[in-house]
């Protein structure tokens, strides 16, 4: 089962040309409660688990 966490910020996804996603395997990470927070690694953004709103 993948897990996805999104960028928030829509300058980013206009750069990008789409949202960055990242996935993480909950196999992986065995306790999604203990996953640290995670950042874009092109805008820095705080990424979330729910899709951004649409702009
Ligand atoms: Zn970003």
């Amino acid at each position: 089962m993948d897990i996805k966490y999104y960028c928030q910020n829509s300058q980013c996804k206009t750069v990008q040309k789409k949202t960055y996603v990242l996935k993480l395997n909950l196999d992986d990470v065995m306790d999604e409660k203990n996953i640290a927070q995670m950042y874009c690694p092109h805008c820095k953004t705080e990424l979330k688990k729910q899709l951004p709103t649409s702009d």
